[in-house]
C-alpha cells in the first residue's frame, strides 16, 4: 500500500463528529471537528471536508454512534438504526459518504472502529482478543474476538448489561431510559453526575462517588472476562480521564474474580492488563481511518 495514499476516518459521535485525513502508518494530515446536529448538515460538513482535501482520499471508514446495522444482507444495512438522538433514525451515513465522494466506504461501531485502531497502532497491538470500552457520556463496548471485530446477532452492548445494584447503598435508580440500572444507567457520566448533583470533573479524587464508580465498573469487567476471556481490556472515555479509577477497577476486578481464572495478566500483572488507550481520545478517528485501510 503506497505511502501517499490518504484515507478518511469519521468518528461520528452524538454530539460532535471528528474528521481527518491521515496515512496508511496513522498520520493524521488534517482534521476537523464539529457539532453533531441534523443528519444533512452534519455529513454535508463531512463530505465537504474530503472534498475540500488536495489528494482525494482512497476510501472512508466510520466509526459511528448507533445502534447501526452491520448486516451485509440486511436492507438497512450501513443505516443507524434505532437511535435515541432526535433526526438520526434510519440515517444512510455510509450510503450517503460513498454516493457523495464516490469511494468505498466502511461502517462500524464507535467502540469497534476504536478498538481497531488500538489494535493498528495503540495499546492492543499482537493481541488478537482483547476489548476496548468507554466510559462518557454511554458505555458502550467494542471487541476483537480472534482476530475479528465481533459483531454477531446486531453488534455487542456491552454498556447495557444488568449488574448487582445494591438499592441500600445506592438508592439512585439509574439513567438508561431502557433498563434504568443497567451499567451504563448506573456508571455512565450523566449517572455520576445526578447521582451526586455535580458533574465528575468537579469531585475530588477521594469522593465516595470514585469508589462506587470503580466497582460498578470492575462487575461489568468481572462479567466480560468470564465470557469473552479477553487478552486485554483497553478503558477510555471522558469518565476514564479520573486517573484514580484504574487502580480502583483492577483491585475490585481481582476481589470479584477470586483467583479462579488462573493467567498472571490477572494477577500479579493487572496494571499491564486494565489500560487506558495508547491513543488516547484519538482512538476514535484513527479507529476509523484503520477502517478505511
Ligand atoms: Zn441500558
Amino acid at each position: 500500500m503506497s505511502a501517499y495514499r490518504r484515507f478518511g476516518g469519521i468518528e461520528a459521535g452524538g454530539t460532535k463528529f471528528v474528521c481527518a485525513v491521515g496515512t496508511a502508518m496513522g498520520q493524521v494530515l488534517d482534521q476537523v471537528r464539529f457539532p453533531t446536529t441534523d443528519p444533512g448538515e452534519t455529513l454535508g460538513r463531512a463530505i465537504d471536508f474530503f472534498r475540500r482535501q488536495p489528494v482525494p482520499v482512497a476510501s472512508v471508514g466510520i466509526g459511528s454512534f448507533g445502534p447501526v446495522d452491520l448486516n451485509p444482507s440486511s436492507l438497512t444495512f450501513g443505516q443507524i438504526t434505532t437511535a435515541p438522538k432526535p433526526g438520526w433514525q434510519n440515517v444512510d451515513i455510509a450510503g450517503r459518504v460513498r454516493y457523495e465522494l464516490g469511494v468505498p466506504t466502511c461502517l462500524d461501531t464507535d467502540v469497534n472502529a476504536a478498538a481497531l485502531g488500538e489494535h493498528r497502532w495503540g495499546a492492543a497491538q499482537g493481541l488478537d482478543t482483547f476489548l476496548y470500552l468507554t466510559v462518557g457520556t454511554g458505555i458502550g463496548g467494542g471487541a476483537m474476538v480472534e482476530g475479528r471485530l465481533l459483531h454477531g446477532l446486531v453488534h455487542p452492548e456491552m454498556g447495557h448489561m444488568r449488574i448487582p445494584h445494591d438499592w441500600a447503598q445506592d438508592p439512585f435508580p439509574g439513567v438508561c431510559p431502557h433498563h434504568g440500572d443497567c451499567l451504563e444507567g448506573l456508571a455512565t457520566g450523566p449517572a455520576v453526575e445526578r447521582r451526586w448533583g455535580r458533574q465528575g470533573i468537579d469531585l475530588p479524587a477521594d469522593h465516595p462517588a470514585w469508589a462506587l464508580e470503580a466497582r460498578y465498573l470492575a462487575l461489568g469487567l468481572a462479567n466480560l472476562i468470564v465470557v469473552l476471556s479477553p487478552q486485554r481490556i483497553i478503558l477510555g472515555g471522558g469518565v476514564m480521564h479520573q486517573a484514580q479509577l484504574f487502580p480502583a477497577v483492577r483491585r475490585e476486578v481481582g476481589a470479584l474474580l477470586g483467583g479462579y481464572v488462573r493467567a498472571p495478566a490477572l494477577m500479579e500483572r493487572i496494571e499491564e492488563y486494565i489500560v487506558p488507550p495508547d491513543l488516547g481520545d484519538r482512538a476514535g478517528v484513527l479507529g476509523a481511518i484503520a477502517l478505511a485501510l
